[in-house]
């Protein structure tokens, strides 16, 4: 057979990768019938259900079709039905991502008709979503007009654009990096040391600038290191900030640390990755003020507005130092140059970060998922009220936790939470204080009504609460105190 005749035989065969109209109804059915029941179920499920041995036999792909119903069934039994359901409103391990709903319908479009997101020209429309979503944060955390940002698939990816834009606006190449200094301080999430080391800056002298009272960066003792090290002949240039550590929810002063960064001609940074969402509420606002003098910050949608997993932001100040940073072509982009000039892909110095539209022009990626219709359609259609509102109830959440365990026998907390998180823990009348509450962790555990996770503070083993599930409410906090009170009594009493 030659290969018109082959290709004629092989155009009239089946094609079960084409569905048809009837066939795809049938599957929707099924996953949203899946879905329902799933989003139904979360509350009543456990909120941490242990792995199956018996789980890479289920998940192995084989060459033999089976139908969607028995694909969801292995769905259920060996991913849903493993590990913790990060969805509940009793789980305060970590940070909780929210996932509501509308952020899985905006994920299906967005995977439905596949619009590009990286280049404009191939999707103006899906780009100026993304960058109103991004103006639109920007606006909130009081950022001028010359800021950029990008829609990452988390904090790790947005901190790394961040190191690598103020690397690129202080020109630090590597002959310089053993004179440059960084400070932070222990609390600093361990994305932005990782970002350090990817952008290659991991010589770069490191301070960690010493914890004040309240775990929050010491600006007297890191004026003392930046006068130490330029005594050394070294230039400081970069300060790390953390407006909501993991740890303990703390937010450093980040006035002073502006002030600093002025004084010093400095970049500072801003980890807002789970403290962000909180500049959406009048208080939190207020908690994170000075952030918008920040060089440049990172927020974690998929924290604290709720989303789906999978979308960080970084912002930068002065968007030119994030379009040096990512800005390149190659050949086979040059179709997309004679677009017009907004639309247009074209070689610099025509588009500067003023002209460029394009995602891949401010980002490491250039083909990416069209992330932004997740967070657009759940702000579309519910507005910004309810997510400014649940994030003021976080606060008080956080609040009344506080108050209402220090008034538990045996147990103390460090200074009131910044944001949501409240780290405490219980000190026995007798034995070892990081034993009891070790095992006061995993009696809380076995319970299965909440979940939470510890952490080590001062070499003392911590447990934490931390409050950030859209739909974690009153209720829930009184569940978690009653279910910490009755393990630690009966732990006390053995
Ligand atoms: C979660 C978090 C990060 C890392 O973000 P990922 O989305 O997990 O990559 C960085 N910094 C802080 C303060 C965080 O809470």
């Amino acid at each position: 057979m030659n290969i018109r005749d082959r290709l004629e035989a092989i155009q009239k065969a089946p094609h079960p990768l084409e569905y048809t109209a009837d066939q795809r109804a049938k599957m929707t059915r099924a996953v949203i019938a899946y879905a329902e029941a799933y989003r139904e179920s979360i509350d009543s499920r456990p909120v941490y259900m242990p792995e199956r041995s018996d789980s890479d036999a289920a998940l192995a792909i084989h060459e033999e079709p089976v139908s969607i119903e028995e694909a969801l069934d292995t769905l259920a039994e060996h991913v849903d039905g493993t590990g913790q359901n990060t969805v509940s409103s009793r789980f305060f391990a970590y940070i909780p991502s929210g996932a509501i709903y509308p952020g899985a319908l905006g994920d299906y479009l967005a995977a439905n008709s596949n619009r590009y997101a990286g280049v404009a020209y191939a999707g103006p429309g899906a780009t100026r979503l993304e960058r109103q979503v991004i103006r639109w944060l920007a606006d909130e955390f009081g950022y001028p007009e010359t800021a950029r940002g990008d829609l990452t698939s988390g904090g790790s990816i947005a901190a790394l654009s961040a190191i690598v834009a103020a690397r690129e606006a202080h020109d630090i190449r590597a002959r310089d990096v053993e004179q440059t200094a960084i400070y932070q301080t222990t609390l600093t999430h361990h994305a932005m040391s990782k970002a350090i080391k990817v952008a290659g800056l991991e010589d770069c002298p490191m301070r960690f600038v010493p914890l004040d009272e309240n775990y929050r960066m010491n600006t007297a003792a890191l004026e003392r290191m930046i006068a130490a090290d330029l005594q050394a002949g070294l230039k400081p240039w970069l300060t790390i900030a953390s407006a909501g550590t993991t740890d303990l929810g703390t937010v450093d002063p980040l006035r002073p640390l502006a002030d600093m960064a002025e004084e010093f001609s400095m970049w500072l940074h801003v980890d807002a990755a789970y403290g962000g969402g909180f500049v959406l509420c009048e208080e939190g606002k207020r908690r994170l003020a000075g952030i918008e003098r920040s060089a440049s910050l990172i927020m974690n949608p998929h924290k604290g507005l709720f989303l789906p997993t999978g979308i960080g932001m970084v912002l930068v100040r002065d968007g030119e130092s994030l379009f040096r940073a990512y800005h390149a072509r190659g050949t086979y982009m040059q179709d997309l140059e004679s677009a017009g000039p907004e639309l247009a892909l074209s070689a610099e110095p025509r588009a500067g970060p003023e002209l460029a539209l394009s995602a891949c022009d401010f980002s490491p990626e250039l083909t990416r998922p069209f992330r932004g219709l997740r967070a657009w359609l759940p702000l579309k259609i519910a507005g910004v009220a309810p997510f400014r509102d649940a994030l003021e109830e976080k606060l008080l959440l956080a609040e009344y936790f506080y108050d209402r365990i220090r008034q538990i026998d045996g147990f103390v907390t460090g200074p009131p939470p910044d944001l949501s998180v409240v780290a405490f823990r219980y000190v026995p009348e007798r034995g070892d204080a990081d034993e009891f509450n070790r095992r006061l962790a995993e009696a809380i555990r076995d319970d299965g009504r909440i979940f939470l996770s510890t952490t080590t503070l001062d070499d003392v083993y911590t447990l934490r609460m931390a409050i950030l599930g859209y739909h974690t409410h009153l209720k829930d906090i009184d569940i978690a105190l009653e279910v910490i009170e009755e393990k630690s009594r009966e732990l006390a009493a053995q």
